[in-house]
């Protein structure tokens, strides 16, 4: 991953300017795409607060100060995180604790909740008693991949903060800086914009079988084909064992779809799957086809959120794609 000052620059700067000015909120939701630095420019924004030998405005990241920082030891910035599914009432416990205490060593305190779109009704309503009744120096920092699942009375009393996520082109490099083959880090960098989440679907010893064969799925749907029916038993359902993996194909087929109908249109992007043969031959087939086959695999990937099994989703968007 990226430091924080390469990844955000921009963001980076902003909250220089908010700390040297002493203008910092009391509440703020940093919202954007897994990968795109959340954590981190919390992380930098508490050390930018108790750093003992600003350089510049930037933590130095070696003081005592921010070494606590780094190792999540420091009694004053408080994190949250939580592998749950959910964070609960419970869970919010110690932290309501160490909110109600005044800080340890100064004024300034930070805490930091992360995948706030977790918090239960009730959790969140447990903080709202911190936005009503502001302490001076107090920042409550949520992050969240969407915003809009944080109940509302959350959101209006924090300032949110837009996370952008970096070009495609530019997570594709990285993966293949770090090693991944240039065919497999071009699609990774299409299904998501985190360098380590990419490097990790690219080192599934699945990733490279199931693009094959979904590229084969798209060549005979191309070709009206009907053993493409068959083809979703025997080669794709061995190959998409859990859910994620599942939803992983349907955006592989989606893709495909997309990147044809840019391809028919001559749109100039370099698309998930690059000069690849199969899709320029799909790219041949009427546009109304195309756009038809992208929304069929679109609505696919609602059902399979909707707890319709793999197979007879599959199925039926092979159907239809025929
Ligand atoms: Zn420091």
């Amino acid at each position: 991953m990226p430091a924080i000052t390469s990844l955000q620059p921009r963001l980076v700067a902003q909250f220089d300017q908010i700390v040297a000015r002493a203008q910092l909120s009391q509440a703020y939701i940093f919202n954007g795409p897994s990968g795109t630095g959340k954590a981190q420019l919390a992380e930098w924004l508490a050390m930018r607060l108790f750093c003992e030998n600003l350089q510049a405005g930037m933590p130095c990241g070696q003081c005592p100060e921010c070494q606590r920082i780094l190792t999540k030891n420091h009694p004053d910035v408080v994190w949250l995180t939580s592998d749950a599914k959910s964070i609960k009432v419970d869970d919010m416990r110690a932290l309501k604790a160490e909110m109600s205490k005044s800080g340890v060593e100064g004024n300034q305190r930070v805490f930091i909740i992360t995948d706030a779109d977790k918090l239960t009704a009730g959790a969140a309503n447990s903080l709202l008693k911190f936005y009503e009744e502001p302490v001076p120096g107090m920042t409550i920092i949520l992050t969240t991949t969407t915003k809009n699942q944080l109940l509302p009375t959350i959101l209006s009393r924090a300032q949110v903060i837009n996370f952008p996520a970096p070009p495609r082109d530019t997570v594709a490099a990285e993966l293949v800086e770090s090693g991944v083959p240039a065919r497999l880090a071009n699609l990774a960098a299409h299904l998501t914009v985190d360098v380590t989440a990419g490097q990790a679907l690219a080192a599934d010893p699945n990733f490279e079988p199931r693009l094959t064969k979904v590229l084969a799925l798209v060549s005979k749907l191309t070709n009206h084909d009907d053993t493409a029916f068959v083809a979703v038993q025997t080669t794709l359902m061995p190959l998409a064992k859990s859910l994620p993996d599942q939803q992983q194909l349907l955006a592989m087929l989606a893709l495909a779809y997309a990147d044809a109908l840019n391809r028919h249109y001559e749109v100039p992007t370099t698309g998930a799957y690059g000069n690849d043969a199969t899709i320029q031959v799909l790219a041949a087939q009427p546009a109304r086809r195309l756009s038809d086959g992208l929304a069929a695999v679109l609505a696919a990937q609602i059902q399979l959120s909707q707890n319709v099994t793999f197979q007879s989703t599959l199925e039926a968007l092979v159907l239809e794609l025929l």
